[in-house]
């Protein structure tokens, strides 16, 4: 049984990847700072650790074949806009510490996951955006000290490969969502701070959802489990360069409420209050993506949000006694 270490295991992607991985017959050692919130995990094993630490990082991956490298210290755009010192400094030493302790411990390959905030902040400020090629990330301009991290941390797998020849497989997500992710608290993304407003909107009665900015902000959003076929894929394919993983239908923030709206079943009053939005317009080119994998994200984003809001509505259901 081939042996591997999902670190970022108590997070949203994190555990939903030790379950599918479990379903494939891997035997699973899962880290983290925190257990998964919402569900038990299934791994076979589960490390409380924090990977900013050296000697954690070693314990972390003695005796795996393979790791997925997922733990970071993120949220959406109201927590990654006023971080950046925190995220810069504690994502670096995860990833610098967890890839060279893979290194030393014989990790055959590896896998990091990176983001579509490396992608320059100059292509990006008109909602009717080009859609991000794989290349378009140089010259470098990322969004905010995370997406810098970002950068850095691909280059730092790219120079392991041809360094020490450990097989480095890097993903560009554009916005993951689906059930059992952070919903409340300042570090949930998007599509869950949507859903749980809704929910609150249509089980108070009181119609009124914020919205950051005028809500004509573009973006694409990728449900969870194309998230994990794509994870998986690349990680069994011979690709080393970065690769998107994302939906190419782009939507404005607006439409992705008024989505959530109907499948909620309810009436809702978009009012658009000042905060941070992000870059104006992204949207992922899956022009490598479909050549690289033979597949592309195949879940619509009215089904994805359907499962999502369903959970989500019963998380506010749950918490608040409506
Ligand atoms: P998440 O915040 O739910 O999961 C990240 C996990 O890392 C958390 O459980 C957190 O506790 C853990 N972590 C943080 N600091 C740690 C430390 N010092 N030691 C050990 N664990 C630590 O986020 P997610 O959405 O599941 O994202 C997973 C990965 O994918 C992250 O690297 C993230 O940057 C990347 N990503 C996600 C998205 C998305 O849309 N969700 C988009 C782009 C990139």
């Amino acid at each position: 049984m081939e042996r591997v270490l999902v670190t970022g295991a108590g997070g949203f992607i994190g555990h939903h990847l030790v379950s599918y991985l479990k379903e494939r017959g891997y035997w699973v050692r899962g880290v983290d700072i925190k257990r998964p919130e919402f569900v038990e995990t299934s791994a076979d094993e589960f490390e409380l650790l924090d990977l900013r630490r050296w000697d954690n990082c070693l314990q972390a991956t003695r005796g795996v074949e393979q790791v997925y490298a997922l733990a970071a210290d993120m949220g959406g755009m109201g927590f990654i806009s006023s971080h950046h010192a925190e995220i810069l400094h504690n994502n670096a030493l995860i990833n610098l510490h967890t890839l060279e302790a893979a290194r030393i411990n014989g990790v055959s390959r590896y896998f990091y996951t990176s983001s579509a905030c490396v992608y320059p902040l100059y292509l990006q400020d008109r909602t009717d955006v080009v859609p991000l090629k794989e290349e378009d990330a140089y010259p470098a301009q990322p969004q905010d000290a995370y997406g810098w991290e970002k950068l850095f941390t691909e280059r730092l797998c790219m120079h392991y490969r041809e360094s020490y020849g450990i097989e480095t497989r890097i993903v560009r997500f554009h916005n993951i969502f689906g059930p059992y992710g952070t919903w409340e608290g300042g570090r949930e993304k998007a599509p869950a701070a949507l859903c749980r407003k809704v929910a609150v909107a249509k089980l108070s009665g009181n119609p009124v959802v914020e919205i950051w900015g005028d809500g004509e902000q573009t973006r694409s959003f990728c449900y969870i489990d194309d998230c994990l076929t794509g994870i998986y894929r690349l990680m069994c394919s011979d690709y080393a360069e970065p690769l998107n993983l994302g939906q190419d239908r782009m939507v404005t923030i607006n439409e992705l409420a008024d989505i959530i709206a109907q499948i909620a079943g309810t009436r809702i009053v978009k009012k658009h209050v000042p905060g941070p939005q992000g870059v104006r317009g992204r949207n992922s080119d899956n022009t490598r993506l479909r050549q690289v994998l033979g597949w592309e994200p195949e879940i619509s984003l009215e089904e994805g949000l359907a499962r999502t809001y369903a959970w989500i509505e019963d998380q506010v259901r749950a918490k608040y006694g409506f």
